[in-house]
């Protein structure tokens, strides 16, 4: 509700026209008095009671303006002191006091006398004048942290706090708008709208002003920058000077015109590499496509495009080296030794050819591409090492693990920006040569998607027909990989993509026996160890119980990463003992074992607990290797429902579904009631659930869990069985045999159940697993009850 304060008074004062802006009351100002009569009218109301009125004139050209020449409203102000300045110029430092209405002039000379109604202060109170006056505050702060120039008088006094009529005069004053805008705002007497107007133009000034400070720190620092990098140019360029050097930009040139000649590359490239160049040549180099170049003519001229070690197979080197570095692994030491033969012929009439020819022979492609397949800590990196030591080549080795992307194996193309090449030129570039030993880890674990298919440009690299010209989206010139030595690596067979399976060698490591195990440790692993933690080879010694003990209760693994990375920690305590000036034994026992590594990590192998009803054990390949797993079956109230759990994949779903038809349509012959599964729901598990877990192979286990289960008669957990089952009970023949077995061995199983086609895959296991474990071939489940079933 608005108050009014006061009546409206007439007055009668002298008058000083303003040509330009306008003051309003509560302002205190010093305003800079020209005219001869508005000095007059000044001086006049200086000596009297010191009232003056100020109106704005309408147009800032007019000299002596009339009545009519003026704006109608004004204000009263209060002359609080003159200033003089030169010979005719005044200043006057005024403040306003309150609006007024100009009624008439009553006189023009000497100085303008007027007869002006005053306006009283219309005070107005509520919720929306306050928060329109805390719009106004912000906004205004706002503009004096933006730097806006405001004499320091106004800025305390608004901080300080006033009035919302104040608060609007006194922003309206410091605004930076036309006048006949400012006028507006003093012709407006309701304090809402007043406020309202002077927030609304104050948001527009902000706006205004924030965008000017935003380009003028940007065009602040991009001037900087380019002035720094002139300034340094220069520098540069005087420092050269000095050192008697060519001009930079120059030198840079014949840098690179001298590595281009020195890299030997084939014709076309080295052209494409001049081109690159001459385009460098014309570039500033401020430019951004400048340092794109460079780096691309970098990578270029860093490709070893002639360069390559040396080619010397020889078979006998090549045999020692891996049989110095590998305990074991016969048949896969001999199948790569055959590989390295078939390579050397094939290198040698290619050179014969090419003798007689006098050009490349096409007909003699390069060697096939070796993938080796198995559980992880089974020594197929360390073999490709060997092999590379011993052809004398440089090796590689990245890992396609998660590669989803097909630029990552064949780079992006040069626009965009941050571009690389692909992987594989990336490594041949590290690598320094064009004929190293490459080694592409994870093979099974590429993936594709919408981003293109990997295994696609793999095809292309890999593919000995075609590699000779690989193409990398980045590089744009093709590289000639025909030389490379490539090897893949992974863990299982079945997920690498066919195409790319087709083209390679399979060779299985198929996991290490407890036996085999022992040897590398204490031939290799454990010296190792000692070296690696800073110990002379052989200064400690470990002994043989120690080594088992290491090998049975603290790992669990197909190959010997788990037990390197243990005798390391042993190795490690040692080490810590050793600089701590403790005294340290010459050989580790079993004791030793215990105190280095805490408690057994296994308690005790897995076919030593005891036999039970409804449990069976299986034989699993997995990632890992081979495994034994158990395979529960659980009988419940119910209507002959089956449930399956332990993720299994849709395949092993399917199996158990046939395994427990098999069973229902036996029932006679089991010695069961006819609809003895009516009244019961069956719970099959397969436990470490988290595992996800596949294939038809645990057929004839589910099987026999089930009919133990059924017939309440524990079935035998040492004897162990793989093998698929059809629905009328027949044994199919299965994969992974060899390091299945393996792990049954490991897990101490005594007797092996196999289906008959298999017999062939016992031939390559090493002897002392033959020797322990008793083979048992069956051709139905008949004989599995027979033999795995207690009475
Ligand atoms: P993978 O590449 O199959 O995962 P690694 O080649 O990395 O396995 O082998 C793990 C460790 O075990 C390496 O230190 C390796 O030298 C050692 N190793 C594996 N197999 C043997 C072996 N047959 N003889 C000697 N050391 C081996």
């Amino acid at each position: 509700m608005p108050v009014i304060l006061g009546t409206n008074k007439q007055k009668i004062v002298p008058l000083v026209p303003i040509r330009e802006g306008v003051v309003f009351p509560h302002v205190e100002t010093v305003l800079s008095i020209g005219r001869p009569r508005s000095i007059a009218a000044t001086e006049a109301a200086y000596k009297t009671d010191k009232i003056v009125a100020f109106i704005t004139q309408k147009k800032i050209n007019t000299a002596n303006p009339d009545e009519s020449d003026l704006y109608q409203f004004g204000i009263l102000a209060r002359v609080e002191k003159l200033i003089y300045s030169g010979k005719t110029g005044m200043n006057a430092w005024v403040k306003g006091i309150s609006r007024i209405e100009l009624d008439s002039i009553e006189a023009q000379r000497p100085f303008i006398v007027a007869k002006v109604n005053e306006l009283s202060e219309v005070i107005e109170d509520s919720p929306e004048i306050k928060l329109l006056s805390k719009g106004v505050m912000d906004n205004f702060q706002k503009l004096v942290n933006l730097g806006k120039s405001i004499d320091f008088l106004t800025i305390t006094k608004l901080m300080e706090g006033s009035s919302p009529n104040e608060l609007a005069d006194q922003v309206a004053y410091i605004l930076n708008i036309p006048t006949s805008e400012k006028q507006k705002i003093l012709e407006t007497l309701s304090v809402k709208d007043r406020l309202k107007r002077v927030l609304r133009l104050l948001v527009e000034e902000l706006k205004v002003l924030s965008l000017e400070r935003e380009i003028e720190t940007k065009t602040q620092g991009r001037f900087d920058k380019s002035m720094r990098e002139t300034v340094l140019r220069e520098k540069k360029k005087a420092i050269e000077e000095e050192l008697g050097e060519l001009g930079g930009e120059d030198n840079e040139t014949k840098q690179l015109e001298e590595r281009i000649r020195k890299a030997k590359m084939p014709k076309e490239i080295s052209s494409k590499a001049q081109k690159e160049l001459k385009r460098l040549a014309n570039l500033n180099p401020a430019h951004p496509e400048f340092s794109y170049i460079r780096t691309y003519l970098d990578v270029l001229l860093d490709m070893p495009w002639s360069l390559s070690t040396p080619n010397k197979t020889s078979i006998q080197k090549a045999s020692r080296i891996l049989n110095e570095d590998h305990h074991g692994l016969k048949k896969i030491k001999e199948r790569i030794i055959e590989y390295l033969a078939v390579m050397k012929l094939k290198e040698q009439s290619r050179k014969s050819l090419l003798k007689r020819n006098g050009r490349e022979p096409k007909e003699v492609a390069g060697p096939t591409i070796l993938c080796f397949i198995g559980p992880p800590g089974v020594g197929k990196t360390s073999i490709g090492k060997s092999i590379a030591r011993s052809l004398g080549r440089k090796f590689i080795r990245i890992s396609l693990g998660g590669v989803r992307d097909e630029a990552e194996i064949r780079g992006h193309r040069r626009t965009y920006v941050g571009s690389m090449p692909g992987r594989i030129i990336q490594g041949i570039k590290n690598s320094g040569s064009n004929n190293p030993v490459f080694m592409l880890d994870e093979i099974d674990k590429i993936g594709s998607d919408f981003r293109g298919d990997p295994s696609s440009a793999l095809l292309e690299a890999l593919d000995p027909e075609q590699n000779s010209e690989f193409s990398d989206h980045y590089l744009e010139v093709p590289f000639d990989l025909s030389k490379v030595m490539f090897i893949t690596t992974g863990n299982i067979l079945d997920t690498i993509p066919p195409a790319l399976r087709d083209r390679m060698e399979i060779i299985h490591f198929a996991g290490y026996t407890e036996d085999e195990k022992f040897q590398i440790a204490k031939k290799f692993l454990w010296n190792k160890q000692l070296v690696a933690h800073g110990l002379k080879s052989k200064s400690i010694k470990i002994a043989d119980v120690a080594v088992l003990e290491v090998i049975h209760r603290y790992t669990r693994e197909a190959g010997v990463r788990e037990l390197e990375r243990t005798l390391a920690t042993i190795a490690r305590k040692i080490a810590r003992k050793k600089a701590e000036r403790k005294r340290i034994k010459r050989t580790v026992i079993k004791a030793d074992v215990v105190e280095y590594l805490g408690q057994r990590k296994y308690s005790e192998t897995l076919a030593e607990k005891k036999d039970e009803i409804g449990i069976s054990t299986g034989l699993a390949y997995t990632q890992a290797g081979g495994e034994i797993m158990f395979i529960e079956a659980l009988l419940m109230p119910g209507k002959g429902n089956l449930l399956l759990t332990g993720k299994l994949g849709k395949v092993m779903q399917e199996s158990a579904k046939a395994a427990f038809s098999y069973v229902r349509s036996r029932w006679k012959k089991l010695g069961l009631k006819k609809d003895f599964y009516k009244y019961l729901d069956v719970h099959i598990h397969v436990p470490e659930g988290a595992i996800p877990k596949d294939g038809p192979s645990a057929g004839l286990a589910i099987a026999l869990a089930l009919i133990s289960a059924f017939t309440k008669k524990s079935s035998k957990r040492e004897v162990g069985m793989t093998g698929e089952i059809t629905l009328r009970g027949r044994a199919l023949e299965i994969g992974g045999v060899k390091e299945k077995i393996i792990a049954a061995h490991r897990a101490g199983l005594k007797t092996i159940i196999l289906p008959k086609d298999n017999k062939k895959d016992l031939e390559e296991l090493p002897y002392k697993v033959k020797k322990d474990i008793k083979f048992v071939f069956v051709s139905h489940m008949d004989e599995v009850i027979k033999l795995a079933l207690n009475k």
